[in-house]
This record gives C-alpha cells, structure tokens and sequence, in this order.
C-alpha cells in the first residue's frame, strides 16, 4: 500500500497482546499488506472498557448487524453480556477512523468484533459506513 495511505488495522494482527487471552495473532499477510503504508492498531474490546485479559464471548443470536440493530447480543462463555461494551467498542473504533481519515481497514477474522465474513460487531458498523474491509487470519 502506498506511503500516504492510513490504515486502521486490528492490533492482534501486528503483534499487540490485546486478544481475549493476552495474546497476539501477529499476520506476516497483514503486515506485507500494510507495507509502507501509515497504520494504526485499534482493539474495538478494549475500547469498549473490557480488560485483557478477559473472557472469551460471541455473538447470540445472529451477525453484528443484528448486535447493532438490538436483536442480538454478545456472550461471554460464562453466560455473561458484553453488548453494550462490543458496540461502544464498535462506535470507538468508527470515530478513529473518521478523524484519521482512514482509507482502508484490515481486520482479524473469525473474531466477534472483527471478523467480516464471520461478522463481528465492529466490522458490521465500518460496513454500515461505507469503509472497504480486509481480513486476515
Ligand atoms: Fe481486539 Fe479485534 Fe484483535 Fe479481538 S480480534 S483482540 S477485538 S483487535
């Protein structure tokens, strides 16, 4: 990606400890794709107020569409909910983008915040915003 892009980019992905377990989920793609492009690393659960480590949760009941239209909600494993966290979260993650006037987001897959074909919170609301996705693993 070219040099004056910003990119907003799922901190897991570049190494940051910020994953449900205090670990990261570093991807050798992301970061070729990144290349010498700006970016900036964003973990919407810990924007939302949520510690690290904390938790595994997914999403009941439907997509993040759902989640931020009110018909579904996020568990944690242990039965319990952490919507309203995902979607401060979610609504963290979209001001940063708009202030940075970010051009691009690259996102961890299979997340319930992150995901995009699994689709997270997150990444449902940056859809909703017109903002073009990628994912990585
Ligand atoms: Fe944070 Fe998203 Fe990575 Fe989960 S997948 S640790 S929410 S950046």
């Amino acid at each position: 990606m070219s040099c004056n892009e910003t990119i907003l980019v799922s901190s897991c992905l570049v190494g940051l400890c910020t994953r449900y377990d205090a670990q990261a989920n570093t991807s050798t793609g992301c970061l070729e794709r990144i290349g010498a492009a700006t970016w900036i690393p964003v973990c919407p659960e810990q924007l939302g107020g949520l510690p690290t480590p904390r938790p595994p949760a997914d999403i009941s009941g439907g997509t993040g569409h759902d989640v931020l239209r009110g018909t579904a909600n996020v568990l944690c494993r242990d039965g319990s909910e952490v919507t309203a966290a995902f979607i401060k979260g979610a609504h963290q993650v979209l001001e940063i983008a708009r202030k940075q006037k970010i051009s691009r987001v690259l996102l961890k897959a299979r997340s319930p915040s992150c995901g995009v074909t699994r689709l997270g919170v997150t990444a449902a609301l940056l859809l909703e915003q017109g903002f073009k996705l990628e994912e990585f693993d």
